[in-house]
Order: C-alpha cells, then sequence, then structure tokens
C-alpha cells in the first residue's frame, strides 16, 4: 500500500481582504522529506506555513496534514508540528529552561520527565549552560536555537522552520545547518521557507518555489546544481 502524504494540499485558496494571496495553490509532501520552499518577499510563504500550522484558515481548497483536516482538527494538527516562525515565538521575560517548561505543559508533556527531557534539548542545541539565563539576554542565533529547541520538544513528525537563518552570522548558520541535517536523518518531514538559494540546494531533498499564489516550481535538488537553481529562481521570479 503506498503511505498517504503526511502533507496534502488541494486548490488553496487564501485572500486579506480583497488581496488573494494563495491562488488554488496545489502542494504533497510525503514523511520524511526535506522541502525548502522559496520565493519572493509577499508571494506567500509565512501565509503557506500558518495555514499548515493550524494557525490560520484558508478561504478554499483542503488541506490535510498527518491525515487530519484542516481547520477542522487543527489542536490534533498542531500536536504534530513544530514551528520556527521568522519571529521567535519565545517570552523574553523567562529563561531558557522556563520556555521550555511552559511549551512542555501546554502541550501536556509528561511531567515527571519534562526537567530531564528540557536539560537534554538544551544541551542538543549548545544551551545547556544558558538554561537559567533570560531568553532576552540571548543573540539572535541563541534565541533561534532556543527556538528550535522549543519546536522539537514534543518530537513532532513536522518541523515548520520561516526564514530561520535570517540574522544569523556564520558561526550560527554552521550550528542551525547541523541541526537540520541531523532533526532530517532523524526522520522529521521538514518545510523551510529561505533566501538562501545555496543552502536550499544543499539541505533539502526538494525545492518548490511560491509566486503569484501558487507553486510554479518543484524539482528534487538530486537533479539541480546551485547554478540552474539561481537561473531558474530568477527566470521564475523575474
Ligand atoms: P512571504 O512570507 O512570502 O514574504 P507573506 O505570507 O508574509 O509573504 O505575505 C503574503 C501577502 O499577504 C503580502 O502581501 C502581505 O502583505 C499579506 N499579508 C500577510 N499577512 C497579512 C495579514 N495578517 N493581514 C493582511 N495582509 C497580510
Ligand atoms: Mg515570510
Amino acid at each position: 500500500m503506498i503511505e498517504r502524504p503526511i502533507i496534502e494540499a488541494q486548490s488553496i485558496v487564501k485572500a486579506y481582504g480583497l488581496l488573494p494571496v494563495l491562488r488554488g495553490l496545489d502542494l504533497q509532501v510525503v514523511r520524511g522529506q526535506f522541502v525548502a520552499l522559496l520565493g519572493p518577499n509577499g508571494s506567500g510563504k509565512s501565509t503557506f506555513l500558518r495555514l499548515l500550522a493550524g494557525l490560520s484558515r484558508a478561504e478554499a481548497g483542503s488541506l490535510f496534514v498527518g491525515g487530519w483536516q484542516l481547520p477542522q482538527e487543527a489542536s490534533a494538527v498542531r500536536a504534530q508540528i513544530g514551528l520556527v516562525a521568522h519571529k521567535p515565538l519565545l517570552y523574553e521575560n523567562l529563561t531558557a529552561r522556563e520556555n521550555l517548561a511552559f511549551f512542555g505543559r501546554l502541550y501536556h508533556l509528561p511531567t515527571e520527565s519534562l526537567d530531564s527531557q528540557i536539560m537534554q534539548s538544551l544541551k542538543h542545541v549548545g544551551l545547556e549552560r544558558r538554561a537559567d539565563d533570560l531568553a532576552r539576554t540571548f543573540s539572535r542565533g541563541m534565541q533561534q536555537r532556543l527556538s528550535l529547541a522549543r519546536a522539537l520538544l514534543h518530537d513532532p513528525h513536522i518541523l515548520l522552520l520561516d526564514e530561520p537563518y535570517t540574522g544569523l552570522d556564520q558561526a550560527a548558520c554552521a550550528i542551525l545547518d547541523s541541526l537540520l541535517k541531523e532533526a532530517h536523518a532523524a526522520g522529521h518531514t521538514i518545510v523551510m521557507t529561505t533566501h538562501e538559494l545555496d543552502r536550499a540546494a544543499s539541505l533539502a531533498d526538494r525545492i518548490i518555489i511560491l509566486s503569484r499564489g501558487k507553486i510554479n516550481y518543484d524539482v528534487p535538488t538530486a537533479d539541480l546544481s546551485p547554478t540552474q537553481l539561481s537561473a531558474d529562481y530568477a527566470a521564475i521570479t523575474g
């Protein structure tokens, strides 16, 4: 039997007032795939990730995530999703540990093991020594790593990342590269928006480009050189 795709979006329409953003978007993603979602500013990448995360609803079309239907089964979907939003969803006046504890309770993670799970995840992203420092004292790179720890804390099937490299220096980018490679190898399905074409080509299995409200490009990275990708990107979005 063929496994059902973990993400199934069909003819998705999303508008803000009179402004149509998604105009019949179709996308299927199989479990474990790493998809890089590219597209110019304002093309609707964040809008689409928010729909996938069950944080907003489409005007038309059908959307299933992990076999659950959106928006009807949004809470079941949210339990399977880890989101690293463009702006880190952190409480600035809580410590790293408290941020994760808050999130863990929100997701009803077992309280007996929560503390050790939190320390393990902070260690995983290299923040164990900063566990009791306030999130607002963290650099952008550290906040991104804490966001990733938070997104992975409930071991979600799907990881959604919205421009996670923005504002990071070379060293922080390299750390994020290895954390994403690890998440991919561990079998998480990943959808990441980015403007970094080379990074997309090297990390992802598949590149899709959103423009004029639809996916206008869908190519496996195995068939793609970085030069080819930037030429294709310019042609599609130009
Ligand atoms: P991207 O992430 O690709 O840059 P967005 O999904 O953020 O694009 O935005 C797509 C379009 O929708 C833009 O024109 C943006 O101004 C508009 N938009 C996004 N969010 C809202 C909102 N909450 N209210 C009104 N318009 C919005
Ligand atoms: Mg965006």
